[in-house]
């Protein structure tokens, strides 16, 4: 195989020398197949996860076209997850109390989706704005009240918003730093609304979880980045801030929430932050031997599925999915696995029923067609809403239909 050109960290622009692992060729995991186009060749690109041995950003490469990665027809609503919501009130909650904030604030969301999140602040008498580049879900949000600039948050934004008087108490973003190509303007247009002792919360799928559980299939092409808190510092740290508090939490799958500020402001540094950065050293998170290895635990998930859906097959046993996720078609696409094992797929979002899972080919449904053709297993694609999602089955499970995950190795209900 010839490479051009080694490819270079899109952080601080050193070679990426060393691979945390390479999935092949795979379709964008988010271009759902209209039915009427099954069987039709389908565009994919190597999906290839690198690590900078310079500042310890875990990145795939840039290579698919912009105007290809952006689907807004099949956005994600925010609001359709339950325990998600719960979770966003909780943070809203928190904030207001930490921050005193009041009717004279101003919280600013970046990639504020349906206005899932800022609602709670709104609901109680504080002034928000969100930032949201999908029409269809900023358009949800001002339904429900949230004012929404439908714009792509950039350091030119973050100047505009500044010269037009906008001086956030805070400024907050959930999943999307991992998702933009061009993180370090992201963070500086961050840097650059932030005053005073106005603060930065910024959640994302902790590094550490994926690698010790092998969370590959988070892996996919519009997902550019891989985030540490070593990394994260590096980053904010060349745009003006500094890190002062982390808190670990649960959601997808094990996600940091990293509280940041203008490096001359007062906040004081907080246990979480040494927990976590202790936590990464102890994982070899700052040199090679924390990602080497990697490769051939992804490879035992992908031996594990396989088996299961063998035996399944040979057993005469039929299985659907639950959840038509990003990180589902990374799984089935990386495993080889299409609509011969896998019947039909189910998703509770109208916009990707009635498609096919890219790739794999695998019909997407209604969540009712598993009550007009019960399963004797439902492989829960989006494992990280395992419980939310079996709890909403429970009466598949009476009737004796039995829950799978895949990673980090299968399990099945009893
Ligand atoms: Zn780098």
């Amino acid at each position: 195989m010839t490479h051009s050109a080694s490819p270079k960290c899109r952080s601080c622009g050193a070679p990426l020398t060393l691979t945390l692992v390479d999935l092949g060729m795979q379709p964008l995991a988010n271009s759902y197949v209209p039915m009427a186009n099954a069987g039709k060749p389908e565009a994919k690109y190597p999906l290839h996860a690198r690590v900078c041995e310079s500042c310890w950003l875990v990145q795939v490469d840039d290579v698919v076209p912009a105007d290809a990665i952006f689907h807004g027809d099949y956005a994600y609503f925010s609001s359709f997850s339950e325990s998600w919501l719960a979770h966003c009130k909780a943070y809203a909650s928190k904030m207001t109390d930490e921050l005193r904030l009041n009717g004279q604030s101003l919280v600013i969301e970046i990639a504020s989706n349906d206005g899932y999140l800022l609602q709670y602040f709104k609901g109680v008498g504080i002034p928000v704005l969100g930032v949201e580049p999908s029409g269809n879900t900023a358009a949800a949000a001002e339904k429900r009240g949230v004012p929404t600039l439908v714009e792509f948050w950039t350091e030119a934004l973050a100047r505009r918003l500044y010269d037009e008087g906008k001086r956030p108490n805070l400024i907050c973003s959930a999943n999307v730093l991992a998702h933009v190509p061009d993180i370090n303007d992201f963070v500086r247009g961050v840097s650059r609304l932030l005053t005073g002792d106005a603060v930065y919360t910024v959640e994302f799928p902790h590094l550490l979880n994926l690698i010790r559980l092998v969370q590959f299939d988070t892996i996919y092409h519009e997902h550019y980045s891989y985030l540490s808190l070593l990394a994260v510092e590096k980053i904010f740290d060349a745009a003006g801030l500094r890190v002062f508090d982390v808190e670990e939490m649960p959601t997808h799958g094990g996600s940091l929430r990293v509280y940041a500020c203008r490096k001359e402001a007062s906040h004081g540094e907080r246990p979480g932050l040494a927990k976590v950065r202790a936590d990464e050293a102890a994982a070899k998170l700052d040199r090679a031997e924390g990602y080497q290895g990697f490769t051939a635990r992804v490879e035992a998930v992908r031996e594990g599925l396989l088996d299961f859906l063998t035996s399944a097959h040979h057993g005469r046993k039929t299985v659907a999915a639950y959840g038509a996720a990003a990180k589902g078609n990374t799984l089935l696409n990386y495993c080889g696995v299409g609509a011969q094992s896998i019947t039909y797929c189910v998703d509770r979002n109208p916009a990707k029923q009635k498609t096919l899972l890219p790739g794999s080919g695998i019909p997407v449904f209604d969540v009712d067609e598993l009550q007009r053709r019960p399963p004797d297993f439902i492989l829960i694609l989006p494992w990280n809403l395992k419980a939310e999602i079996i709890d909403q089955l429970s009466d598949l499970g009476l009737k004796g239909t039995r829950f799978v995950t895949a990673v980090p190795n299968v399990s099945v209900t009893a």
